[in-house]
Parts: C-alpha cells; structure tokens; sequence
C-alpha cells in the first residue's frame, strides 16, 4: 500500500528561525498525521541544523538540487554523499526552475536520478509540460520524453522506491492548479508508463502533483487514486497551510 508523502519545496526562502518554528510546529503535530509521510526541502544549508533539531523520524529531510559529479573541482555544487551526510533522505531533481533557470537537461537530470540511487537516496523527479504543450495536446509525450530518459539510463526498474513529481509549469507558481481530474489522467498515464506492466513498480512508485496546492485544494487532488500527495512550493512556506494540506492526506 502506498502512502502519500507531502514534500514542502522552500525554494530560495527561509532562516534558521523559520526552520525552528517549522520543527517545532510539524513535530507537535505529527501524531495526528498518521496517513502520510511529511518532508521539508529547505535550502541545503540548512539541512544539518534541521538534522541537529529533528527528534521526530516521522519527519524527513529533502535537498532541492544535487551535483552529477561525486567530487572535484566543480565549484559550487553538492554531491549526493554530502546532502546524505546532514540528514536529506529525498533529493528533489529536475524542477522546472532549473530546467528552465539552469539549463538542465533530461540526461544530465538522468545522471543525477542514477547516482542518487547508488548513493541511498531517494530521487523526487520533477517532470512536466508547459502551457503551450499542454495546449497542444502534448503533455503525455512531454512527459514520457521525461521519464525515458530516466529508464534508458537506469533500467527498467528504475523507479523502485523512487518518487515522481507531476508538475505542469503552468501550475506553478500560478495560482491556477490542474483540476484534480485531469491530473489524475496524467498520473494514471505516468503510472503505467514507469511500470510497463510490473506490478511491484505500479504499486510502489510514489507521483505526486505539484502546482499550486493549497490548504483548500488539497483534499480533491489526494482523493483521486494515483495522486500520492503533494510536492508543495508556496503554500509550504507557512507552517499552518502546510499541516493543513497534510491534514487532507
Ligand atoms: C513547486 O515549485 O514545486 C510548486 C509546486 O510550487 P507552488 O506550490 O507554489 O505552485
């Protein structure tokens, strides 16, 4: 049985206060949040001090990016070991804002999804069509693009124990969500697609919908069948919305 996992995406936002206030919040509350799992992606800096203050297992850390590089001369960026070694469980990879921001590509989003994996972490792929695709019909073949390029460099079972994130870009930021009907389209799309007929995958692999979930919103998208959670950006900044959207998991 899979259990939604309802992921809070900082962004580039947040403080050493913020991160205790949500700490402190999430942690009092986390008994009366048996349906689901609950993680926070605050910038990395972060993460070691979230570490340091989570006494709750039930709470888990994300990081919101990773280097595809084990170590070396590449300034700037974090491996996959590091982000482990202060506490992340998930790395969320291949966002829009980066794809469209950094100039990520589906192989380079590829080679991060396989090293995460050898590293014990768990990838959260992002995938998703702009508006212009989505008008055009093409949001199943955006999509797919998107998810083999994962299968052709992992393998078919790629997406064991793995984490999706079905974002369309217009959604995000936007205020004007997916309906929860036509999400669950994509997701059932995305379902079928990762699995190709095993049942082990179609039953384990957890695709959330991100875009634009709020405290209100929430319990439409977690009521559809393969919509499990929620990756969250803004309504993840204000830790009453954020226990309110877990409340409707
Ligand atoms: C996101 O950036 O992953 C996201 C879903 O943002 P928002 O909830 O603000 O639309």
């Amino acid at each position: 049985m899979r259990r939604s996992l309802i992921m809070g995406n900082w962004k580039l936002n947040g403080s050493l206060s913020m991160l205790a206030e949500f700490i402190t919040s999430l942690s009092d509350q986390i008994d009366a949040l048996k349906m689901c799992d609950i993680a926070i992606a605050p910038p990395a800096v972060y993460l070691h001090e979230a570490k340091k203050q989570l006494k709750n297992d039930r709470i888990s850390l994300a990081a919101q990016n990773v280097d595809f590089n084990t170590g070396g001369a590449f300034t700037g960026e974090l491996s996959p070991q590091m982000l482990k070694e202060v506490g992340a469980k998930y790395v969320i990879i291949g966002h829009s804002e980066r794809r469209s921001y950094h100039q990520e590509t589906n192989e380079g989003i590829a080679k991060k999804f396989a090293l995460l994996k050898e590293t014990g972490l768990i990838p959260v792929l992002c995938i998703g069509e702009s508006e212009t695709e989505n008008a055009q019909g093409l949001t199943q073949t955006i999509c797919a693009k998107q998810l083999d390029a994962i299968l052709a460099k992992c393998g078919p079972d790629a997406f064991k124990n793995s984490v999706i994130a079905y974002e369309p870009i217009w959604a995000i930021g936007t205020g004007k969500a997916a309906t929860a009907s036509e999400a669950q389209k994509v997701h059932a799309f995305i379902r079928q697609h990762v699995s190709k007929g095993k049942d082990e995958i179609a039953k384990t692999v957890i695709i959330q919908y991100g875009g634009s979930v709020n405290a209100s919103n929430a319990d439409e998208f977690f009521a559809e069948k393969d919509i499990d959670g929620a990756l969250v950006g803004g309504a993840s900044l204000k830790v009453n919305d954020f226990l309110k959207i877990a409340q409707s998991a």
